[in-house]
């Protein structure tokens, strides 16, 4: 086989987006799988809905994912030009060529003459294909209309190019995932290649790019198999290799309509920025269509790499469960080393004054934190108590049911009188406390009741981290201060 050279083709109309990124995995797997190349090409040829800022989310996210090109725009590796509106050259060229051959022809019709065409459509309920109107004028009539001040576009002519290459209306190709699929080329219709602008449209630029670029497997959305009939025939028309095409299933939401922001983040960047870690995504979309061999789903890129077979994917739609998301991202939460993680949070952790705390503390802090964390931004809500110094916000319920109890306001105090004497150190607070239990519940205060006490007045919560080491962390002084303000009268 000849090299294998695969490649992403994002237009940025948007952020990139989850499905893409899935798109670009799978590329990606399937050239690592072949040592084949990997290209990335910027389909900007509409200019009116491009923009840099998405061009730019577009490399940021799919370098965040680890999905870095061999090919294609320069971000400082030296890679080529491969952004279609800077290719603008190369397009003409080929179209001149279909025109040659009688694969191609101008079109003079207007857009009201168009949409009269497609509202007649409608009315006889047909689907509409473009009339050929213009496929055989003369060059009077051609030079008429141009005298008009009319500019012409160029349409592909489709049962032309069929003909050519093939027996009869039909179009068989087979599909990498979903195997044979087929079309009936004259329901089709004659379009456009090359807009009277001379802007390219997106059918013809990606054939003459993916022909140049030497691309021999696309693989991408289900959402274009209509358009690779079209591709096709171009390829063919151009003389050109035919790639293999391979089509891969929609995501879907949970409730099996399109994946959408109403469901939750569906850019790559969205993700990113509700803590989210890049790995848990990469390893979560991997499942979006493919299963590992042994089962075991939890697994860095490079180990999906080895077991990735183009063949296994699935050619049905998959479902975007964001729990399972979650429970992915926990998970590689959990494994990140604690440096790593430190670093991370911090982003979170902005309307904390960090510098209150030495970094042993902070280490502290995010160690007993950790564990419960999905998503690395849920830390900001988890750690408030250990800041704010001698005062803390106190939980209504946390008020009403533990500390205005007599008992726990016997506790508190008690807390404070034998606290002053208590060397503040983790372990011996583990110590002194477990004694400190003891005494109150020979009293009938339940081991419970009084560790909820002291929580509840120095945290402000029933829940939390790590006791005796949050008690180290916030320190002595304004344990025993908060305490004090939670004894009443
Ligand atoms: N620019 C196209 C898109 O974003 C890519 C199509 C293709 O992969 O051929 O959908």
């Amino acid at each position: 086989m000849s090299e294998v050279r695969v490649r992403i083709a994002p237009s940025p109309s948007g952020n990139l987006h989850v499905g893409t990124a899935r798109t670009a995995l799978f590329n990606y797997l399937f050239a690592k799988k072949n040592n084949g190349k990997f290209v990335l090409r910027i389909e900007d040829t509409d200019a009116e809905r491009t923009s840099q800022e998405y061009v730019d989310n577009i490399f940021d996210s799919l370098k965040a994912l680890g999905l870095n090109w061999d090919e294609g725009p320069d971000v400082g590796g030296n890679y080529g030009p491969y952004t279609q509106s800077e290719r603008f050259d190369i397009y003409p060229k080929y179209i001149q060529e279909l025109l040659d051959k009688g694969f191609a022809y101008e079109c003079f019709c207007t857009p009201e003459e168009l949409e009269a065409e497609k509202e007649e459509a409608t009315a006889n309920k047909k689907a509409y294909v473009y009339s050929k109107k213009c496929e055989n004028l003369t060059e009077e009539e051609k030079a008429k209309l141009r005298a008009e001040g009319r500019k012409p576009a160029i349409r592909f002519n489709i049962a032309k190019a069929q003909k050519a290459f093939h027996d009869s209306s039909i179009l068989e190709f087979e599909d990498l995932v979903k195997g044979k699929l087929h079309m009936d080329t004259d329901l089709i219709g004659d379009f456009v290649i090359m807009k009277s602008n001379g802007a390219p449209t997106y059918n013809y630029a990606v054939v003459i790019d993916d022909a140049l670029m030497k691309i021999s497997h696309v693989i991408r959305g289900e959402d274009h198999i209509s358009n690779t009939y079209k591709q096709i025939l171009i390829f063919e028309a151009l003389g050109f290799e035919v790639p293999r095409f391979g089509h891969l299933g929609m995501i879907l939401a949970p409730d099996r309509s399109k994946l959408s922001k109403r469901h939750g983040a569906t850019a790559v960047s969205d993700f990113v920025e509700q803590g989210y870690l890049t790995e848990a995504l990469v390893n979560f979309v991997a499942l979006l269509g493919w299963a590992p061999s042994d089962g075991e789903e939890v697994k860095p890129v490079e180990k999906i790499a080895e077991d990735f077979r183009i063949g296994e994917i699935s050619s049905s739609n998959s479902i975007f469960e964001y729990d399972k998301l979650k429970w992915m991202n926990s998970h590689y939460i959990k494994a990140l080393p604690i440096e790593t993680l430190k670093e991370m949070l911090k982003k979170y952790l902005t309307q904390y004054d960090l510098s209150s705390l030495t970094d042993a503390q902070y280490t502290r802090m995010v160690e007993i934190t950790r564990e419960p964390l999905t998503l690395l931004s849920d830390i900001t809500d988890a750690v408030p108590y250990f800041f704010g110094g001698a005062g803390v916000n106190v939980e209504p319920e946390v008020q009403t049911e533990v500390l205005d109890l007599p008992e726990s306001q016997e506790v508190l105090k008690a807390f404070v009188t034998q606290g002053e004497d208590w060397e503040w150190t983790e372990h011996n607070l583990h110590e002194k406390l477990e004694v400190f239990r003891g005494e109150f519940k020979e009293k009938g205060i339940k081991p419970k009741a009084t560790m909820w006490a002291i929580r509840g007045a120095i945290t402000g919560r029933t829940r939390g981290a790590d006791m005796t080491a949050t008690l180290d962390i916030i320190g002595k002084e304004n344990c025993l201060a908060r305490v004090k303000k939670a004894i009443k009268g």
